[in-house]
């Protein structure tokens, strides 16, 4: 992708999943990778393990955490000198009747998946501001940025979020060098959906609801963060691009049901 090679990329929650095949991404494409983990450091290693060469890190954090964010910033910089694109990757879901929902969990998953995006965005745009020649943020959303996902309220409402977090941002910045803009997974063959991946029953279940009758590979994801990420996308800020399979075009309207044909 133009204008990739060389550039120091920061992604959170990079030990396994899309943030691990986003880091093999940009690693294949010539940048030096900060990978961030908060707890699974044998993940963070072996998705250092597997990229292509670079000057890459480990970077640990829980991003829900100022002092932990603030900290992680420091260290990419102390080791890259300048950051380029921020990626907010780092997400966490819990089902729950919505009657039932704690608001310790409730509380947790806003923390996770929103409050996280905003101290790292805070943090990468007053470096961006900082120095010369702007910077690029993507965050990773979901199809539950427009679809609602009764059982995960919390989940839901934190993908909704990130697309005002998205826009505002890129509205706010887009005077001064700095794109945002989110990329909308539909379902992805990851350890967030250990309730069905490794289920033959369960997975035919979930690709029978995908217009094109099958889930993600995490490397077809992390193809769009590129995109977003690289100068081809040089004009393109504020929105979620869907690589969704069809989830968001309604698929229950695949037949004219409405019509009676
Ligand atoms: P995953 O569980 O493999 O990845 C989530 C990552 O976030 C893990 O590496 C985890 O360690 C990390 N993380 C969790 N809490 C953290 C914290 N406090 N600080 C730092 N890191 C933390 O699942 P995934 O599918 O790769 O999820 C990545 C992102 O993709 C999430 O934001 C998720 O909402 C989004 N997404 C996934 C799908 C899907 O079907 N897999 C669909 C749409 C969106």
């Amino acid at each position: 992708m133009q204008g990739l090679a060389n550039k120091n990329i920061l992604i959170t929650g990079a030990s396994s999943g899309i943030g691990q095949a986003i880091a093999w991404r940009f690693a294949r494409e010539g940048c030096n990778v900060a990978i961030n983990y908060r707890s699974d450091r044998k993940g963070a290693e072996s998705t250092l393990a597997s990229a292509e060469p670079g000057r890459h890190i480990l970077v640990q954090a829980d991003v829900s955490r100022e002092e932990d964010v603030t900290r992680m910033f420091a260290e990419v910089l102390a080791a890259f000198s300048r950051l380029d694109v921020l990626i907010n990757n780092a997400g966490i879901q819990k089902p729950s009747p919505s009657e039932d929902l704690g608001a310790a969990d409730y509380d947790r998953i806003l923390d996770v998946n929103l409050r996280g995006p905003f101290l790292c965005s805070r943090e990468a745009i007053r470096h961006f501001l900082s120095r010369p020649g702007g910077g690029v943020i993507v965050n990773n959303s979901s199809v539950h940025q427009v679809i609602p996902k009764p059982k995960y309220l919390s989940y839901s409402i934190t993908k909704g979020g990130l697309d005002n977090l998205t826009r505002t941002l890129a509205l706010e910045y887009a005077g001064r060098g700095i794109r945002v803009n989110a990329v909308g997974p539909g379902a992805v063959v990851t350890p967030i959906n250990n309730a069905w991946i490794h289920d033959p029953k369960a997975k035919a279940e979930v690709e029978s609801h995908i217009p094109m009758g099958r889930a993600a590979n995490p490397d077809e994801i992390a193809a769009v963060f590129a995109f977003l990420a690289s100068e081809e996308a040089s004009y393109i800020t504020g929105q979620t691009l869907y690589a969704c399979g069809g989830l968001t075009l309604y698929p229950e309207f695949r037949t004219a049901w409405s019509s009676g044909e």
